[in-house]
């Protein structure tokens, strides 16, 4: 019998997080942009940034696609990785959660490849993408809960705000 990762919650930045690897909510074009992704950039320095140029340049020509997962350096980071995934901005016509849920699972997937142990996670898709905070944290404790398997032995979700932190409180509750 395997023992299941244990998921835990933090309130805070997840660039002063230590874990093996930290998940970036990165945009297709692995460049840069606000968030999550302008704060990992900024705090772990050009480093990574080259990593995602070389990536555009060798892999991803069109950029990484919604539901992907890439791993480079975490630069000065205190992390071994940064796996960036492209979150589906969220639309009231049509259901992408299997998208986010791909966001989650394919991350997951990649840490486990590297070796990692421990892995953060900011809440994807639910900031400038508009996804809302309750519904981001039910497929994401959800699809955490259903994919997470060794290595690793911690899955950690870094929320930003009060409000964040209070909505994955209860799909975890509910999920567990
Ligand atoms: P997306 O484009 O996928 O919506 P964002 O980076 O805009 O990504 O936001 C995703 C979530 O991360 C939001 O809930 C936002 O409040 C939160 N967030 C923003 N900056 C940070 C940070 N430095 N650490 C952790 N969470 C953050």
């Amino acid at each position: 019998m395997t023992t299941r990762p244990t998921i835990t919650l933090v309130q805070g930045d997840i660039t002063e997080q230590h874990a093996d690897v930290l998940v970036n909510a990165a945009n297709s074009s692995l460049l840069g942009g606000g968030g999550v992704d302008g704060a990992i950039h900024r705090r772990g320095g050009p480093e990574i940034l080259a990593a995602c140029r070389d990536l555009r340049a060798s892999h991803y020509g069109k950029g990484l696609q919604t539901g992907q997962a890439v791993a480079t350096t975490a630069g000065r980071l205190r992390a071994e990785h940064v796996v960036h995934t492209v979150g589906p901005v969220w639309s009231r016509t049509e259901d992408r959660s299997a998208l986010l849920a791909s966001c989650y699972r394919e991350s997951l997937r990649v840490a486990s490849e590297l070796g990692a142990w421990t892995v953060a996670f900011p809440a994807i898709s639910t900031g400038i993408y508009g996804w809302p905070l309750d519904d981001g944290a039910r497929i994401a404790v959800r699809t955490v809960r259903e994919s997470a398997s060794p290595p690793i032995i911690e899955v950690r979700f870094v929320l930003y705000d009060e409000e964040a932190y209070a909505r994955f409180d209860e799909a975890l509750t509910a999920w567990t």
